[in-house]
């Protein structure tokens, strides 16, 4: 079993054929897929796109790409519509938020305010954050210092052995993706195989950084056990012993993950490692059953 722990499943790139790469993803084994928002106009298709699999996800927040067009209100919308969230399984966290320092038309003191207000809230709420690491791993590093999450992700992360234990021993993992399929990307691969096995995760970030096989293609969640397969060979493990630590390492920074999966139909994750990272949930009034996605939040 995989779990992709970032994928734009809601992004328009899949309007015409979403439920033939979902059975696909499933087919190959990916069970678990997390569908991070990108602005509050897409809270409600990245809600939608993870109800249209068991075992889907989705966390709300505004990317530092879309920064521009947010307003300051929007960072009330959210808080908003977390709260509603909170009572949703399938809900497991804040992101994608973060900052991007490689794309020279952003205003990076806007970018900081939406990072830190989105801090904010996933500590009020004890969630985790799923962070866009560009060039801004220390800048990153610093408001977690301040603003103390519980962890999560640092997703596509591309940074120094430093950076990367800096943001291990705050409770994330690094998630790791089509980048890592590359021979020339020699850093990433460089990390992927000295990090402790706990601190990695798989993702696509479909439909974007496809793998090197589907060079300038869409990227998406059915090509993760591949993935998977370049990780496995680069580390010289065994693709079980790899599915088995990367799901457990993201029940653990995602706990609310594990609750989404639980309605996942007879692929046996009732196993020890769910049951522990249950057990390390403490989201308050977490309910036992699915509720409606009507009841579930939009704004
Ligand atoms: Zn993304």
């Amino acid at each position: 079993m995989w779990i992709d722990t970032h994928c734009h499943l809601d992004a328009g790139e899949f309007d015409a054929d979403r439920n033939t790469i979902i059975a696909d993803a499933q087919a190959a084994g990916v069970h678990g897929l997390v569908v991070p928002a990108v602005e509050c106009a897409t809270f409600d298709a990245a809600r939608a796109a993870a109800c249209a699999m068991p075992g889907g996800a989705y966390a709300l927040g505004i990317h530092p790409l879309y920064t521009p067009r947010a307003t300051d209100e929007d960072i009330a919308i959210l808080r908003r519509a977390v709260e509603r969230a909170m009572g949703d399984p399938r809900f497991v966290g804040i992101g994608e938020i973060g900052l991007d320092f490689f794309v020279k038309t952003l205003d990076p003191e806007r970018q900081q305010f939406f990072y830190v207000e989105q801090l904010k809230i996933a500590r009020d709420f004890d969630l985790p954050v799923i962070l866009h690491v560009r060039r801004s791993q220390d800048a990153l590093l610093k408001q977690l210092r301040i603003f103390t999450p519980r962890g999560g992700i640092a997703h596509a992360f591309n940074g120094s052995r430093q950076q990367a234990d800096m943001f291990t021993e705050r409770g994330f993992c690094l998630g790791f993706g089509g980048q890592m399929t590359f021979d020339r990307a020699l850093q990433i691969r460089r990390l992927a195989v000295d990090l402790p096995l706990d601190a990695l995760v798989l993702e696509t970030d479909a439909p974007d950084i496809a793998p090197e096989w589907r060079y300038k293609q869409r990227n998406s969640p059915v090509e993760l056990p591949r993935i998977a397969h370049v990780l496995a060979e680069l580390r010289g493990m065994t693709l079980d012993a790899l599915s088995q630590a990367t799901c457990a390492n993201a029940w653990r920074v995602l706990p609310r993950l594990a609750g989404a999966m639980a309605m996942v139909p007879g692929t046996g994750i009732e196993s020890e490692s769910l049951l522990s990272a249950r057990s390390l949930s403490d989201a308050p009034g977490a309910p036992t059953s699915p509720i409606s996605p009507s009841q579930s939040g939009s704004h």
